[in-house]
Formats: C-alpha cells, sequence, structure tokens
C-alpha cells in the first residue's frame, strides 16, 4: 500500500459510521426511569426468584454472608431469563487481571438438547465457576507455562450486570481470577480479602467504645480525570495510539496558563458526550455525578456519589471503558493516560476513602472533635497506618504514565505525607499534650459579604491541592494514584496498613474495657502515637523543593523513580503485614513486583521504539527534505551573487541541521539496546527525552505545512 492508500484506509475509518448507534433508551426517558436497568439488584432479585433464594442471596450482596450454594442454580436461571429479556445472547465472567484492564470471554447460552433442538442454558456450574486459559495473563512467574489453568468465580457481593453493544448484548458476572492452586492472579481477590479484615479490626476496635455491633462498610469515591481529542487527530499519531501519550509536541503558545479551561462552560459537543457517559453509567447502575473541565484544555473529569469499596471499584473499571466507547462513538477519543500531553496538566484519579459504623461515618469529626474518641483514636489509627507503610502507598501507585506527572508540578509528589488542616492539627497537639480545651466547636460560618447569600458553613479542612493524602472534612483523599489505574492496588494496602494500626490499638486497650483505668491509657496510647507519627503530618506546600529538604530531615521515604517505588514490595516488613492480614502471601506480593516490574520495563522499551519510528520515519524525511531544498536555494542565490535573505537561509540551515544531527545520534543510541532492564532504565528513558528535544525544536523550524503529525495547538483545542 502507498502512503496515499494507507492515508485513504485511515480516512475511511475515520468516517466509520456503523458503530455509531446510540443505545436504546426513549430521548425523553428521565434517569430515575433507568438508573440500574441493566443490573441485576435487588428489585431485579426480587421479581426473577423465590422470596427464599432472593433473600439468600440478597444477604451475601448486603451483608457479606455466605452465600448458599444450594441457591446457585436458581440464581443462574434467574440471571439467564433477566439478561435474555435485556436482549443478552451470551454470559461471561468480568474479571480484572494483573494487566490493570478487566477481561471477558464470552460464551453463548444457546446450547442443543438431545434432540439437536437449540436451547438457552445457564447453570448454576456456569455462575459460580469458569476455566479460561491462564497462560497469556501475567502472573509474575506464579503460574509455570505448563499449568495454563486458572479459575475465575462469581463475586456476589457486586451485582451482575447487562453490556451493550449496537448489536446484542451480554450478562456479566463479576468475578475473581485465580490459578489451578489458589495463587491470586487478579487485582480483586487481596481487594475482597483486605475489605474483610479491615471489617474484622474495625468491630474489634469498635468493642473499645462498647459500640453494638453494626454493619461496616469502607466507602469509596474515584474521581476520574480523562483527556478528549478528535479522532481524526489520534489516527494520524502512532505515539498515542501505540501508548497512550504523545511522545513529540511542542508546547503551544497558548495553553493552560490564562486558567480559563478549568470549570468552564462546557462545549457542545463534548457535554453531548458527558450526557451520552452519563445515561450508560446511570442503566448500569454507576452512580456519576459530577462532571466539569479540568485545568488542562481538553481535560475533563467525571466523579461518582460514593459507593462500598468493592462495588466502586469496579464501578470504575466500567467507567473507564464506558468513557472510551462512548468517545469512539462520537468521534472522539478518551485518553485514560496520566500524561498525554507534555506541558500541559496530567490526569489522576483521587481515590476518596471513608469508613462506616451503623451508617455513622467514623472520619467525621462531628460536631465537638476534641471530646470525639472514636473519631480522635481512628484518625491517629490512619496516621499511624500511613506512616508506617507510606512506601508500600507509594509503590500502589507506580505506572509508566505517572512518571510523567508525579512530582511535576500540578500532581502531588512522591513523597507520601498528611494533610489535616490547621484545626485538626491544632487538636492533635491538644491529644499529644493530653491538655484538652473544653470548648465545643462552633462550626466556622463563612462571609460572603453578599446580603442575600445564605450562611455556609466552612469545611473544617481548607482544600491543600499539593497533600497527597489530604483529610478532606470526612474521608481521606489519595491523589497520587494516576487516571488508568484500577483503584484495586491502593485500597488494598490502605486496609491493611489500617488494620494493622487498629489492632495495635485494641491489642493495647482491650483490656482496660469497662474499667476506671481505660480513659487515662486512650490518651496516654493516643499521645505517644502522635508523638511517633506526627512527623508524617505536612500542611505547607508539597510542590516546593523546602518540603523535599523537610521530608529528608524528617526521614520520610522519597522513592523518585518507578524502579525505587517498587523495592518496597521486596521489603519484609510489608511482606508480615500483608501475610499475617492474609491478603497476600509473600510470593504472591513478589509475583506483583515482578509482574509491575516488567511491564514497567517493557512499556518503557516500547515508547523508545515507537520515538525511534516517528523520528526516523516521519519526521526525519521532512527535515531533511527541507534542509535540502534551503541549501539548494542558499547555492543559488550566491551563484547568483544575491545577498540578502543569506543570512536567514544560512542561519534556518544551520538550526535544522543541528538538530538532525541530534536526531539521527538518539536514534542511533536508541538502536543500539539489547533491551530495557533495571540497570540502563534511566540512559534508555534519558536518551527518548533528549529525541523529543531535538524532534520537538525542529516542529518550531520546519514548515508549517509540511509537518506530519497533528500539533498540540490543534489536539488540544479543536473539536
Ligand atoms: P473534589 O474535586 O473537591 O475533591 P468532588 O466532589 O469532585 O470533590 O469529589 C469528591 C468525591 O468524594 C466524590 O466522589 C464523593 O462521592 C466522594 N465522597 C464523599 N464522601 C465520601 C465518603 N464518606 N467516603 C468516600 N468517598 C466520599
Ligand atoms: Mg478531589
Amino acid at each position: 500500500m502507498s502512503v496515499t492508500n494507507r492515508n485513504h484506509a485511515i480516512e475511511a475509518i475515520s468516517k466509520r459510521t456503523e458503530l455509531s448507534g446510540k443505545h436504546d433508551l426513549d430521548e425523553n426517558a428521565a434517569p430515575i426511569d433507568y438508573y440500574g436497568k441493566d443490573v441485576f439488584n435487588a428489585g431485579a432479585i426480587r421479581k426473577y426468584l423465590s422470596r427464599g433464594a432472593a433473600e439468600k442471596l440478597l444477604a451475601t450482596i448486603q451483608d457479606g454472608e455466605k452465600l448458599d450454594p444450594s441457591v446457585a442454580g436458581d440464581v443462574a436461571h434467574a440471571m439467564k431469563d433477566w439478561a435474555i429479556a435485556r436482549g443478552a445472547t451470551h454470559f461471561t465472567h468480568w474479571f480484572q487481571p494483573m494487566t490493570g484492564g478487566t477481561a471477558e470471554k464470552h460464551d453463548s447460552f444457546l446450547d442443543l438438547n438431545e434432540q439437536g433442538e437449540a436451547i438457552m442454558t445457564f447453570s448454576g456450574k456456569n455462575l459460580v465457576m469458569s476455566e479460561p486459559d491462564a497462560s497469556s495473563f501475567p502472573s509474575g512467574g506464579l503460574r509455570c507455562t505448563f499449568e495454563a489453568r486458572g479459575y475465575t468465580a462469581w463475586d456476589p457481593t457486586s451485582p451482575a450486570f447487562v453490556k451493550r453493544n449496537p448489536r446484542g448484548a451480554t450478562l456479566c458476572i463479576p468475578s475473581i481470577f485465580c490459578s489451578y492452586t489458589g495463587e491470586v492472579l487478579d487485582k480483586k481477590i487481596p481487594l475482597l480479602r483486605s475489605i474483610q479484615a479491615l471489617k474484622q479490626s474495625i468491630a474489634r476496635f469498635m468493642n473499645l467504645f462498647k459500640a453494638e455491633p453494626q454493619h461496616v462498610a469502607i466507602t469509596l469515591g474515584a474521581e476520574q480525570e480523562y483527556f478528549l481529542i478528535d479522532r481524526n487527530f489520534y489516527l494520524q499519531r502512532p505515539d498515542l495510539i501505540q501508548t497512550g501519550r504523545t511522545l513529540f509536541g511542542a508546547p503551544p503558545a497558548k495553553h493552560q496558563q490564562l486558567e480559563d479551561h478549568y470549570f468552564g462552560s462546557i462545549n457542545p459537543r463534548i457535554l453531548n458526550f458527558m450526557a451520552e457517559v452519563e445515561e450508560e453509567l446511570w442503566r448500569l447502575g454507576v452512580p456519576a455525578k459530577t462532571r466539569h473541565n479540568e485545568v488542562a484544555p481538553a481535560q475533563f473529569e467525571l466523579a461518582p456519589t460514593f459507593e462500598e469499596l468493592n462495588l466502586a471499584v469496579d464501578h470504575n473499571m466500567l467507567t473507564m471503558e464506558i468513557l472510551r466507547r462512548v468517545a469512539e462513538r462520537n468521534g472522539l477519543v478518551c485518553l485514560l493516560h496520566e500524561k498525554p500531553f507534555a506541558g500541559v496538566n496530567g490526569s489522576g484519579k483521587h481515590n476518596n476513602w471513608s469508613v462506616t459504623y451503623g451508617g455513622r461515618n467514623l472520619l467525621d469529626p462531628g460536631e465537638s472533635p476534641r471530646q470525639n474518641y472514636i473519631f480522635l483514636a481512628f484518625l491517629t489509627a490512619v496516621i499511624r497506618a500511613v506512616d508506617l507503610h507510606g512506601d508500600l502507598l507509594r509503590s500502589s501507585t507506580v505506572t509508566v504514565g505517572n512518571d510523567y506527572r508525579l512530582g511535576a508540578n500540578e500532581a502531588p509528589p512522591a513523597i507520601i505525607s498528611i494533610y489535616l488542616g490547621e484545626r485538626l492539627t491544632e487538636i492533635l497537639k491538644q491529644v499529644e499534650k493530653k491538655q484538652y480545651e473544653t470548648q465545643t466547636h462552633k462550626a466556622r460560618q463563612l462571609k460572603v459579604g453578599v446580603q442575600t447569600a445564605p450562611s455556609i458553613t466552612g469545611d473544617d479542612s481548607d482544600r491543600n491541592r499539593t497533600s497527597p493524602f489530604a483529610f478532606t472534612g470526612n474521608k481521606f483523599e489519595f491523589r497520587a494514584c494516576g487516571s488508568s489505574q484500577s483503584c484495586a492496588g491502593f485500597n488494598m494496602l490502605l486496609n491493611v496498613a489500617v488494620a494493622e494500626s487498629l489492632d495495635y490499638i485494641s491489642e493495647r486497650l482491650e483490656s482496660a474495657v469497662g474499667t476506671d483505668e481505660f480513659q487515662k491509657k486512650l490518651d496516654d496510647l493516643l499521645s505517644s502515637l502522635i508523638t511517633a507519627h506526627k512527623r508524617i503530618i505536612f500542611n505547607g506546600n508539597n510542590y516546593s523543593n523546602d518540603w523535599v529538604e523537610e521530608a529528608q530531615r524528617r526521614k520520610l521515604p522519597h522513592l523518585r523513580t518507578s524502579l525505587d517505588a517498587l523495592r518496597p514490595f521486596l521489603d519484609q516488613r510489608n511482606h508480615r503485614l500483608l501475610e499475617r492480614y492474609g491478603v497476600l502471601s509473600h510470593i504472591e506480593l513478589e509475583s506483583r513486583f515482578e509482574i509491575f516490574q516488567e511491564e514497567y520495563l517493557r512499556k518503557i522499551q516500547i515508547e523508545g521504539e515507537v520515538s525511534r519510528d516517528i523520528a526516523q520515519n516521519q519526521i526525519l524525511p521532512v527535515a531533511l527534505e527541507e534542509y535540502g531544498e534551503l541549501v539548494k536555494v542558499l547555492q543559488a542565490s550566491q551563484a547568483a551573487g544575491v545577498s540578502a535573505g543569506v543570512k536567514a537561509l544560512e542561519r534556518n540551515a544551520m538550526l535544522i541541521g543541528q538538530q538532525i544531527d541530534a536526531l539521527q545520534q538518539n536514534v542511533d543510541k536508541l538502536a543500539s539496546y539489547n533491551g530495557v532492564d533495571p540497570t540502563n532504565c534511566q540512559e534508555y528513558i534519558d536518551t527518548t527525552k533528549a529525541l523529543r528535544t531535538a524532534v520537538d525544536a525542529l516542529e518550531l523550524l520546519v514548515d508549517d505545512r509540511k509537518w506530519p503529525l497533528p500539533k498540540y495547538r490543534e489536539m488540544l483545542f479543536i473539536y
């Protein structure tokens, strides 16, 4: 195929419309009428199952009770009928392997009976377990290649749902994924185990305060940032297609300096896209709540209402999938990469985490936080957990994309610290000194100076946007996760770290429960814990260099590079923690290290190779052509004795020539590597960066009409 034929092919693809059909929602349907319609939720369960079976299944979903295996057959039957009524022809176990995405292998309900007639079947066995070939999923050496078997098993705590496509639909059964010998091969099992562990530790901790046993919920609200660009630009950028980010591109004169995009009025085409995303999410029972423009041009955010952690993680995975799919249908591409464009803000995923006990938020300071011991003790446990295991939390943020984001000046840096705000920090000082002020807290009233405005109660904590782990009123917000990441990894580690801290407190106080000594023991313990762990609290500007130095003085870990940040997975201390709570064995944890390191190195190598390819095959020919023309004109003018303009010709030829040399030198250097490993990784990254510098310089020198890649000013601004 010639270049023009290839371009025609791409053009034809970009115009493809056959998949653009919207789902079957009535234009005037109100969200309340279709919310959760495609979820096998309590309503559907009650409608399609006998009363007894329905109650058993609901007890598992709502209270985490073990499912009575005898009802699996009935549940399968009901699910099948329900799904078929929604147009489903297939079912799949929907799981979350270590690739960080979701996986599915569809089987049709269709089967043949003894007479050879077509029937629709779906048994309890089909529902409970499936055996996809596991050999091609990353396992970090856990599953020897001769033992390819892996099992997916139904997670009844996350409801099944129907995923629609323009033609037909598929029943999706949220599932866990493990090897034949039971080793964990996914992100869901450790998350579920950590939830179980933390719930137990919370129940024990609440016993200290003689609380009645109550339903415990760990909650998550995951704010999703993303970029949208027109698909026609995307198809002309091999780097976006292959790596998810632009490997080249000079920053445009205007990008985000004027801060005119954040919360700006939303472009109608984008708003249309957002509305369609929300319709799909609402149908799937994902409570999409907030939508707005983000800081960078072409950057946006979607935030849901928080839900129980396991469900919220599944829902975030679905959200990412739907953002991508609806974008394509609208002639757009949704970029979930952490740093698709250099020089403008990257995308994160803020993890808002909290715990409720019998519906009461344990991180809610309430009216009188000084007297609220449960809150103070719980808060102290989190502080201790993050101080002791901040290194692990940092590990959970490793992706190639986050490399370009963390520590750049819009994202919290690679040093984990906690922001509490002035008021709470002051209260903790009192707890440490065991000198409580008796005066109760009156909600701070903000005066907005407008007569008609109602009085507004100020948030207890001012919003510090620079902290990686911030207390925001009644929850902690971890901001270092990347936009493309699953929330499972970080929350799993946080849960275990907090469980251990709660147990630490319980162990020290249990014997005093009900005695006169309890209060004094609690005061002493909290005071000593704050003294021991207050170094992790930092309310200042995390982006400043002073903080980097200060953190060093406080001996807080600063794991700058991704390879450094993965090492805590090999630390005995962390092995002991995760093993003690039955969340990951040391072998499983080490296998995760292997998986993440290998994935990281491979992606770095792919970026290098794509850079080399684009530079050599797309940029160099254009630059050489321009250089050649300049030299030709220069020679002609010299021969003709013309001197005007010669200086400019010479200067441009020289500038372009210099960058061509730099380009070639770095292309050759990249080609000389035999592979990327931990010893040469940084050098390889630096070479890729040097190549970018040369190409970006050429972009500003070469005739605009000839430049083969869509430019930042086009991709970020034109819809
Ligand atoms: P901001 O952008 O200022 O951080 P947003 O309103 O965009 O705030 O997002 C806040 C997120 O925190 C939402 O997803 C919200 O549902 C979630 N959230 C609120 N309360 C809790 C809670 N108790 N537990 C977990 N998440 C919560
Ligand atoms: Mg936030």
